[in-house]
């Protein structure tokens, strides 16, 4: 049996999300781990991150969560939204469910939750973190690391066994697998940058608005989008041009960056006191998607999370794949013990289509939530498709649902989503209102589109 074979000492690059979950899920299986972070310990008594970011998590990451058993402990600090909120450029407000009653993604502070992780890999017996450890270089044919500690300066070369790339979209590990022969890699930008902005809390900590949603305000060609702190405070994200006539670009003064707001963002503003001053300190950030393959380099290096696939932010899916990368590999290890070789071969070449599908998924739904979302057609289609899986639920899931709410591989969403989306156009010319889809003639075209599937 595998587990009779002898443990070994496995190296994980990056104490980020990811790197965490790989490192807890790893000594499950007998395994030591050295942990090498680069940045210094988050916990420490100056909080590195002073602003407060947070992530959607949803079902494949609660998952993942769960398999270590720490969800309970990150649901008590992670807060539901149910729906879409839009805000039009009069203030009116339009809601979307996000799924079924009941069903959620969770707001969740990113520092909050990478602290929470980093306390669970310290406590467990066998993983060890060391901060300021910034890889500059891997030697895969020698498997050694040049590592700089970036606290004193000094370079020192790490021999290893087997590492585990999970040190982020710019990952260093990543970087030497693109130096050996056969490797594809391509990274593309969008012309859109985000800037975060805050939304103050309310009198006593309340919420100015609605707690339990995440808000957008879609502007065709950009949008904001806002998630609930625990503090009353909502995280807001600006997506925006780089260049042209509405852009970063032609916003250069506090006075153009106020007129601007308050002109398309009217119901924001006035619960944005730190605006001007949080658009010119914080940075305007790009948005990246990173394609490569393989993941692996023989049996002795794997890549993971946003190292092997760096996606766009729009679908809120980027940490939840990563974390979903940790329950495919510990199935894997369940199932193949210590043949390193099979497992990795079996995890990229599964896990490949899924991430690309998913990288796909974040590019189209940039689309839809600053543009569609706020098309009465659009939602109506929403609202009937919502219809349709009710009547049908063993045959329609609608797409958000097998992305957010599923374990359903990425592809076969994707997959499922497109053959949906031709089922739509054919019905949508024939309901005109929520009621029509009770009408018997849609309700036969329903039956004969459900009969085919
Ligand atoms: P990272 O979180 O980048 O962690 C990598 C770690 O490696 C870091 O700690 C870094 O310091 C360390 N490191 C890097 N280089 C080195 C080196 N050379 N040596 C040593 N250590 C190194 N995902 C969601 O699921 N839901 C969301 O709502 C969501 N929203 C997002 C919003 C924005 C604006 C962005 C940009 C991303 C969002 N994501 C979201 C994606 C999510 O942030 C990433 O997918 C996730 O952080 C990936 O985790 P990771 O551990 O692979 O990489």
């Amino acid at each position: 049996a595998p587990v009779a074979e002898p443990a070994e000492t496995l190296t994980v690059m990056g104490g980020g999300l990811v790197g965490c979950l790989l490192a807890l899920y790893l000594t499950r299986h007998g395994h030591q781990v050295d942990v090498f972070e680069r940045r210094p310990d988050i916990r420490g008594a100056t909080p590195v991150e002073a602003r407060s970011i947070n992530l959607a998590l949803s079902d494949r990451g609660w998952r993942a969560l769960e398999g270590v058993g720490i969800a309970e402990a990150v649901r008590e600090v992670a807060i539901p939204m149910h729906g879409r909120v839009m805000h039009d450029p009069a203030g009116n407000l339009t809601h979307q469910p996000y799924g079924q009653a009941g069903q959620a993604i969770y707001s969740v502070s990113r520092a909050g939750l990478n602290r929470r992780m980093l306390d669970l890999a310290e406590q467990q017996p066998g993983i060890r973190v060391q901060f300021n450890q910034q890889c500059r270089r891997v030697d895969v044919r020698r498997q050694e690391l040049e590592m700089l500690d970036v606290a004193t300066g000094q370079a020192r070369t790490v021999p290893y066994q087997r590492l585990f790339g999970a040190d982020g979209a710019y990952s260093a590990v990543r970087g030497a697998l693109q130096r050996t022969d056969r490797f594809n890699y391509s990274q593309h930008y969008l012309d859109y940058g985000y800037k975060e902005l805050t939304i103050a809390a309310g009198p006593d900590n309340t919420w100015a608005l609605e707690k339990n949603a995440l808000h957008i305000w879609p502007r065709g060609q950009y949008m904001m989008i806002a998630l609930p702190n625990l503090d009353g405070s909502f995280n807001c994200t600006l997506f925006f041009p780089y260049e042209g006539p509405v852009s970063f670009a032609t916003l250069q003064t506090p006075a153009q960056v106020r007129d601007f707001f308050a002109d398309v963002f009217p119901d924001a503003v006035p619960l944005m006191p730190e605006l001007e001053t949080e658009f010119f300190d914080n940075p305007t950030s790009s948005l990246v998607t990173v394609r490569c393959f393989p993941w692996t380099y023989q049996h002795d290096v794997l890549l993971l999370g946003d190292a092997s696939h760096a996606i766009v932010p729009f679908y809120g899916q980027g940490m939840n794949a990563g974390f979903e990368d940790c329950t495919v590999l510990d199935q894997l290890l369940q199932q193949h013990g210590r043949d390193w070789g099979q497992i990795f071969h079996e995890f990229e070449v599964s896990r490949k289509p899924d991430a690309d599908a998913m990288a796909d998924l974040a590019v189209y739904n940039f689309q839809e939530m600053r543009d569609r979302v706020a098309d009465p057609r659009f939602l109506l289609q929403k609202k009937i498709e919502g219809k349709i899986s009710g009547q049908y639920p063993d045959k329609w899931l609608p797409l958000y649902s097998q992305v957010t709410f599923s374990h359903l591989p990425y592809a076969e969403a994707l997959a499922n989503g497109q053959a949906q989306e031709q089922i739509m156009q054919r019905l949508m010319p024939h309901i005109q209102t929520e009621q029509d889809y009770q009408r018997p003639e849609v309700q036969d075209l329903v039956a004969q589109e459900m009969a085919r599937r």
